[in-house]
């Protein structure tokens, strides 16, 4: 770039720099009307109770469908969607399919328990539009109960700023939706937070979860988790369940409901509504 064209060095990151932003610039502009061109669409993994192996509900994931790059994992174009402000168009395009979606499954459950739909919300979701509002608005448009609607939250976003969080949480729940804290552990946040914080589960980091058969303290953690958000009242879901041993370990310590590769890999809808 001109202006910064004094030494090497700086044109050099400059320009490094100017790539980066330009295909970030790119990848928001094609983000912006994938949607609208049936590009994105969501997946859902199976989630389990723990003690009696049932199917309860299943975790709404994004999948974009590029028709250059091919399939984009949300790990890459969510961040994309949230710094651009696009998420706030699009998560509650989201929400909505996941609802409209649950609704069908309501139709093949007949006499058994409905399951519920797990949508994932990113930070900028809280701090943004009125949120208990959208979620009354879609509940009331699709039909879905509020009980089988969850909604998980990043311990980042919500602890970042605990007390106006702890508000918007009380207002949502009001709505009679349940709330998840997602990828506990990873955050800087302890488990004193818990007490102060009003949600209704907290799902265990994968990473943790990936080494509760090897590493001791990885189990410990895990055990005290599950001890400590029981005794608050708070039920604790195991994600990125991959082995036998897992899965028993987690039944043995009373995680309350589970997910990963061995319960489930996400599936599209139809696939979904087969396995129903
Ligand atoms: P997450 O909410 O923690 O979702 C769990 C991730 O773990 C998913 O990755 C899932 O496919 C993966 N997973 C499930 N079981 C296993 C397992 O047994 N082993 C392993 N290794 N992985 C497993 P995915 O679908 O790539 O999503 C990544 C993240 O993107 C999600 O993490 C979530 O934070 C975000 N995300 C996905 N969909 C949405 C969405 O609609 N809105 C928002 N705001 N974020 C989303
Ligand atoms: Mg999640
Ligand atoms: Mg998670
Ligand atoms: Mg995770």
């Amino acid at each position: 770039q001109a202006k910064v064209a004094g030494k090497n060095c700086y044109r050099f990151y400059s320009r490094a720099m100017d790539q980066a932003v330009e295909r970030r610039v790119h990848l928001e502009h094609e983000l912006r009307g994938a949607w609208d061109r049936g590009e994105l669409s969501l997946v859902y993994q199976p989630l389990f109770r723990v003690s009696d192996h049932t199917l309860v509900g299943a975790e709404a994931l994004l999948r974009w469908q590029h028709p250059d790059h091919g399939m984009i994992a949300p790990s890459v174009f969510i961040d994309v969607a949230e710094q651009s402000g696009l998420i706030e168009v699009l998560g509650p395009q989201v929400l909505r399919a996941a609802c409209e979606d649950a609704m069908q499954w309501r139709g093949t459950r007949a006499e058994r328990e409905p399951l519920f739909v797990s949508v994932n919300l990113s930070p900028r979701q809280l701090r943004g539009t009125d949120l208990p509002r959208l979620v009354a608005e879609v509940l009331r448009d699709t039909g879905l109960p509020a009980q089988q609607l969850h909604l998980e939250l990043t311990e980042t976003a919500v602890l970042s700023d605990e007390s106006q969080a702890s508000a918007l949480l009380s207002e949502l729940r009001a709505t009679g939706v349940q709330v998840w804290l997602d990828d506990f552990g990873t955050g800087f946040s302890g488990l004193s937070h818990l007490r102060r914080v009003p949600i209704d589960g907290v799902k265990i980091d994968r990473s943790f979860v990936a080494d509760i058969l090897r590493d001791p303290d990885d189990l410990a953690l895990t055990t005290a988790i599950i001890a400590m958000a029981h005794s608050l009242g708070i039920i604790v879901i195991a994600e990125g369940v991959e082995k036998d041993g897992q899965y028993g370990l987690l039944r043995e310590r009373g995680c309350d409901l589970a997910q990963g590769y061995l319960l489930g890999h996400p599936l599209p809808m139809s696939e979904f509504m087969a396995l129903l």
